[in-house]
C-alpha cells in the first residue's frame, strides 16, 4: 500500500485446494492496516484524478506489466484457487485486456443546451477513494473488471480479495506497484473484519463489489449510513430452457463445459436445466456422459479440465445439496460423490427426478453438480425459471431461433443468452436484476459506474 509493502503483526494460512494443505501465508490487515490503505488512496486521489493523460499511458503500461509477469502470477493462482493453469493464465490476460479497454476510454462531456438563454454541459467526475472487494472463484478477472475503470474514471483504490485467494492480488499489486504511481492501488488481504472495515471507513466514496448475495446486502447496508455508492454483482442461479425439438446431444455439448467451467464457481454458470419431457432422458445421458469423461484433479498438472472446488466449507455445501437431492428422490445420472484422497474434489455430477422445491435446483451450489428438470408445459417451464430472487443470467435453446428468442424475452435476468451461455465481451454490459446486483459492469457503463454527475448550467 501506498507504493510499498506494508507488513502486518498477524498472518493467516492460504491451503492448496488440491492438496488440501497449506502452502504460504498471507498478511492479516487489521482496522489501522486498512486505515492506512484508505489514507494512501485518499492522498494519491488529487493528483491522479486531476492528469488523465498520466492515467492513459499508466493504464497501458499496466496492461504490459501484468501480461510480462503472467509466468509469475499463474502458479500463485492455480495454486491457491485450483483452477487449471490456462484458465490462470486467461485470468492474467483478461485482467490486462480491462487495463487496456479503459485506458483510452472516456465519457465525454455532454452538451446539454446551447441557445441565446444557456449553455449546460453534463461532465462526469471520479468519486474519490473506492474499495474494491472480490470473491475467491476469479479473483484477477473480477478485480480487474473493476480497478480499471475506476483508476480510467480518475479514483483510486483499495482491493481486498478473498481469504481464500489473497497471494494472486498481492502479486499483481506488486507488479502493478512499478507502473502506477504510489497510492492509486493498494492492495490488502485480510478476512471478512478487513471486508467491513473498508465499507464503513469515511473516506471510501464507493463500494464495488462481487460476492454472495449475504454479503452484498451486509455492504448495502454498511454503505447506506454514509450513502456510499455501491455496485454490487451477486450470486446466481441461472436456468437453462431446453426446448422442444432441440438436439440434446447438441444441447450438452454447449451446456456442459459453461456450467462445469472452473468446477461450476462461476456467478453466470447455468445451475438448473428445464428441458422439455420429450428430450429429456437424451439430454442427461449426453450430459452424464460428458461429466464422466471429463478430466478432473490438480490444476497444476498438464491435462487437468475441471480442478478442486476452492474450499472445504465450499466442498461440503456441494456435497450436502447432493445428498439432500438424492434423500428427495433424485437420481443420480453421473458422479455424486466427492473424490477420495487429498484435496477437495468433487465428482462432476448430474441430477435429474428432482424439481423445484429441493434445495439444489433452489439455491445457488456454485460447484460441479447439475439438476437436470423435466417439463411439459413451456409457460410453467418459464414460470419456474422466473420463481426466484435471482435474476443474473439464464439461456434457451432451441432449434427455432425465433421462438427461442420469444421465449428469452419472457425471462426475468440481466442477461439471457440464447444457444450459448456466459458468452461476454468487454463492451457488453453486465448486471444482476433482482437479488443478483444492483449497477452495471463492462463497457461504457462499468465506466460510468465509477464517476457521478455534475450538471454545469451557464446562464446567457
Ligand atoms: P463472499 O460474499 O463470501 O465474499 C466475497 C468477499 O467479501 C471476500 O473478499 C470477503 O472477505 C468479503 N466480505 C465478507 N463479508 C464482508 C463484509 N461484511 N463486508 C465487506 N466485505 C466482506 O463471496 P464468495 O463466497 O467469496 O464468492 C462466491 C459468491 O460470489 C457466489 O455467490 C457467486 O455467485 C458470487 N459471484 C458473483 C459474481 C457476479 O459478477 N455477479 C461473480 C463472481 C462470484
Amino acid at each position: 500500500m501506498g507504493g510499498k509493502a506494508h507488513p502486518t503483526a498477524a498472518t493467516f494460512d492460504v491451503v492448496n485446494p488440491a492438496t488440501g494443505e497449506v502452502f504460504a501465508t498471507a498478511p492479516d490487515a487489521s482496522a489501522a492496516d486498512v486505515d492506512a490503505a484508505v489514507r494512501a488512496a485518499a492522498r494519491a486521489y488529487p493528483s491522479w484524478r486531476s492528469d488523465a493523460k498520466t492515467r492513459r499511458e499508466v493504464l497501458n503500461a499496466a496492461a504490459d506489466a501484468l501480461l510480462a509477469a503472467l509466468d509469475e502470477i499463474v502458479p500463485i493462482l492455480t495454486a491457491e484457487q485450483g483452477k487449471p493453469l490456462a484458465e490462470s493464465a486467461r485470468e492474467v490476460q483478461t485482467a490486462a485486456m480491462f487495463f487496456r479497454y479503459y485506458a483510452d476510454m472516456e465519457l465525454p462531456r455532454e452538451v446539454l443546451r446551447d441557445d441565446e438563454s444557456a449553455f449546460v454541459q453534463l461532465v462526469r467526475r471520479p468519486l474519490g477513494p473506492v474499495a474494491v472487494i472480490a470473491p475467491w472463484n476469479f479473483p484477477l478477472t473480477l478485480a480487474g473488471a473493476k480497478i480499471a475503470p475506476a483508476l480510467s474514471a480518475g479514483n483510486t483504490v483499495v482491493l481486498k480479495p478473498s481469504p481464500f485467494t489473497p497471494l494472486s492480488s498481492l502479486k499483481v499489486g506488486e507488479v502493478l506497484r512499478e507502473v502506477l504511481p504510489a497510492g492509486v492501488l493498494n492492495v490488502i488481504s485480510g478476512g471478512n473484519e478487513a471486508g467491513a472495515a473498508m465499507t464503513t471507513h469515511p473516506l471510501i466514496r464507493k463500494i464495488s463489489f462481487t460476492g454472495s448475495i449475504a454479503t452484498g446486502k451486509a455492504i448495502a447496508a454498511a454503505a447506506a449510513a454514509d450513502l456510499k455508492r455501491t455496485t454490487l454483482e451477486l450470486g446466481g442461479n441461472d436456468p437453462v430452457i431446453v426446448l422442444e425439438g432441440a438436439d440434446p446431444v447438441r444441447v450438452a455439448e454447449g451446456v456442459f463445459p459453461r456450467a462445469f467451467s472452473n468446477s461450476g464457481q462461476v456467478c453466470v454458470a447455468p445451475k438448473r436445466v428445464y428441458a422439455h419431457e420429450s428430450l429429456r432422458p437424451a439430454l442427461v445421458e449426453a450430459l452424464a456422459e460428458l461429466a464422466r469423461n471429463a478430466k478432473v484433479g490438480d490444476g497444476s498438472l498438464a491435462g487437468t479440465e475441471l480442478g478442486p472446488v476452492n474450499n472445504r466449507p465450499q466442498l461440503e455445501r456441494v456435497a450436502e445439496l447432493v445428498d439432500d437431492a438424492v434423500r428427495h428422490g433424485a437420481t443420480v445420472a453421473a458422479g455424486g460423490g466427492v473424490i477420495d484422497g487429498k484435496g477437495y474434489f468433487y465428482r462432476p455430477t448430474i441430477l435429474t427426478d428432482l424439481g423445484d422445491g429441493v434445495r439444489i435446483v433452489d439455491e445457488e451450489q456454485f460447484g460441479p453438480a447439475l439438476p437436470v428438470i423435466g417439463y411439459r408445459d413451456l409457460d410453467d417451464a418459464v414460470a419456474r425459471a422466473n420463481a426466484t430472487h435471482f435474476g443474473l443470467g439464464s439461456s434457451v435453446w432451441g432449434e427455432d431461433l425465433e421462438r427461442a428468442a420469444a421465449v428469452a424475452e419472457r425471462l426475468e435476468a440481466g442477461t439471457t443468452w440464447v444457444n450459448t451461455h456466459t458468452a461476454r465481451s468487454l463492451d457488453e454490459p453486465f448486471a444482476g436484476v433482482k437479488w443478483s446486483g444492483i449497477g452495471v459492469e463492462s463497457g461504457r457503463w462499468g465506466l460510468k459506474g465509477f464517476t457521478e454527475f455534475h450538471l454545469i448550467h451557464q446562464a446567457r
